[in-house]
């Protein structure tokens, strides 16, 4: 049996309240959500996602007021950057209060939060008052659900409230920054390119250039390898025309390609090659090649910049 879909704002927010599992839209992916301060509610996303205990959650508040309450410190660097990207797809990693149950940060003494600015998410955890942790709503290690039937199809009989926002504006989860005393880590780039970012605190730190990957899965625990999978083989190529049978395979491509029309199916994320409606497009349009029936997805590098920093991480990660 599925769970109710609606736009019943109120109805979600006490389901919440009575530590219940309710889906909602934010501007990057569907989260799956629960009361942030109670455990079995916590303990419930885990299991229904199947989601390994060492990878911490995402606590969402609509307003700065819980702040003091679950952060133990809010250093400059937050100040500034909160005010300049919320609400919006920016996750701050910071020390955590006793307030925050250690089933939510896996453990770890810091916590991530963040403001999210879809309307009815913040409407949401307004009338919820309580900070809501809220990992993609898809299962571990699968794609991250960008519209309502993503979640509907995959999770639809074990949450108990859908609330239907429409498609995720982003489309790529929240970049993910860890403010420490005296550096800003990027641990998991997102729907904030990191040189907006990097216009309000400089330098940051990217783990990936300066840490051997063991230090980086120390820093950010989730950061798998691989994740955000489709179930297809996928891989990257440099060279289009040197993929031997494209007949077989599907193609996700930044924009419009001579060499497209030799496989089987195809996916272009913007016509002009606009990155922010790559995003916007591209769980959605991996899913539809997954589910297109081919030997292999195809697909190329994104260029390294603005959001396709972020689409690139999650290539890599989604190869296979
Ligand atoms: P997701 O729920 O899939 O959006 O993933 C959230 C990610 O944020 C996790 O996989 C971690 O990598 C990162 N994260 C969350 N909390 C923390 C934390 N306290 N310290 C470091 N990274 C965190
Ligand atoms: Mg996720």
């Amino acid at each position: 049996m599925s769970c109710p879909v609606g736009v019943d704002v109120a109805l979600a927010a006490r389901l919440l309240r009575e530590g219940k599992l309710v889906s909602f839209a934010t501007e990057t992916v569907y989260g799956l959500g629960a009361n942030a301060l109670d455990v079995n509610a916590v303990a419930r996303v885990f299991a229904v996602k199947n989601r390994p205990h060492f990878d911490p959650l995402i606590v969402h508040i609509a307003d700065r007021s819980w702040l003091p309450r679950l952060v133990a410190s809010w250093p400059e660097a937050a100040e500034r950057l909160a005010a300049r990207f919320w609400p919006g797809p920016l996750t701050l990693v910071l020390p955590k209060t006793e307030l925050v149950p250690d089933l939510v940060t896996s453990g770890l003494p810091s916590v991530a939060v963040r403001m999210p600015a879809h309307p009815l998410a913040l409407e949401l955890l307004r009338l919820a008052d309580v900070p809501v942790a809220a990992p993609s709503a898809n299962l571990f290690g699968q794609l991250s659900p960008t519209c309502a039937e993503h979640v509907a199809e995959r999770l639809g009989d074990q949450i108990d409230y859908l609330l239907d926002g429409g498609p995720c504006s982003v489309g790529v989860e929240s970049t993910v920054l860890l403010l420490e005393s005296d550096r800003a880590v990027l641990l998991r780039p997102g729907g904030v390119p990191l040189e907006e970012i990097e216009s309000v605190i400089s330098p940051v730190a990217l783990p990936s250039r300066e840490t051997t990957s063991d230090q980086a899965a120390a820093l950010s625990p989730g950061m798998l390898p691989q994740h955000y999978a489709p179930r297809t083989p996928l891989v990257i190529v440099e060279d289009l025309s040197r993929v031997t049978a494209p007949a077989r395979c599907g193609l996700l491509i930044l924009q419009p390609h001579p060499a497209a029309s030799r496989f089987a199916a195809v996916e272009v994320l913007s016509a002009n090659g606009d990155l922010t409606a790559a995003a916007a497009n591209f769980f959605a349009a991996l899913r539809r090649l997954d589910a297109a029936h081919v030997e292999q997805i195809v697909t190329m590098p994104f260029p390294n910049h603005g959001l396709g920093r972020a689409l690139n991480d999650r290539l890599t990660r989604a190869a296979h």
